[in-house]
């Protein structure tokens, strides 16, 4: 069976990634959180005084790009691939509402979205690829078979990530997280290097009232579509 390329983007916190790693392990196909990879070049740029809660030296970031590699390793245990900066492992790290903070405007940076997309695109040279993120159908992957574009209200988002937060033990407030996810909505929409927006062709789901079981039945069948029209 021919394998395809899938595309999930959407605002922060739409569930994304839960329903992309259920596709991905189903189908067989790899999956790839592009929005790690963002968050660990935030981490890189915290860590080394590049970011902060008053200042941002891009072009000193931009200077030490070459510095930053980041790479996937598959846990068997957890069923998905965790993210590495610099060979150690991040991905408890970068999920703290603190790197959510400054992500977006790490973001918005082109020679960073570059490099990110770069990657990306060989991640899914042979197909067989789930990704998410906020311009995976728009500009990673504009010709990918499948694209979905999933939104929700932002009040159930916040709900479920500080309840995400608060289950691995993080101390955080609803309203802070609500906040956040609203700052993000709104730098990821307006900023000028691939704003988040729908691609033309995506089927967008709004997954406010969904369980995770209807959401994940909803993708599966359109991907399952997609596949056998490719065969
Ligand atoms: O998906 P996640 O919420 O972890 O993404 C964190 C941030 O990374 C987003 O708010 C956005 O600013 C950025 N991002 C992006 N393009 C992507 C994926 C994430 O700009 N493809």
């Amino acid at each position: 069976m021919d394998k395809i390329t899938i595309a999930i983007d959407g605002f922060s916190s739409t569930g994304k990634s839960t329903v992309a790693k259920r596709l991905a392990a189903t189908l067989g196909y790899i999956y790839v959180d592009s929005g790690a990879m963002y968050r660990a070049v935030t981490l890189y740029a915290m860590n080394n005084g590049y970011i902060g809660e008053d200042y941002f030296d891009e072009a000193g970031l931009i200077a030490v790009l070459h510095n930053i590699d980041i790479t996937f390793h598959f846990n068997e245990e957890l069923g998905f691939a965790e993210v590495f900066l610099n060979d150690i492992n991040v991905e408890k790290q970068i999920r703290t509402l603190e790197v959510s903070r400054f992500v977006s405007q790490i973001a918005t940076v082109s020679d960073i979205r570059e490099k990110m997309v770069l990657q990306q695109q060989r991640f899914g040279k042979d197909k067989g690829v789930v990704m998410d993120g906020r311009d995976i159908g728009t500009v990673v992957f504009p010709h990918a078979e499948l694209k979905l574009f999933m939104i929700a209200t932002a009040e159930k988002r916040a709900q479920r990530r500080y309840d995400e937060l608060i289950a691995r033990g993080d101390e955080v407030d609803y309203e802070d997280v609500l906040q956040n996810v609203q700052s993000r909505d709104h730098i990821d929409s307006t900023r000028a290097d691939s704003p988040l927006t729908k691609a033309d062709d995506a089927v967008e789901i709004d997954n406010s009232e969904m369980t995770l079981e209807e959401q994940f039945e909803i993708v599966y069948q359109y991907a399952l579509q997609k596949i056998n029209k490719t065969t």
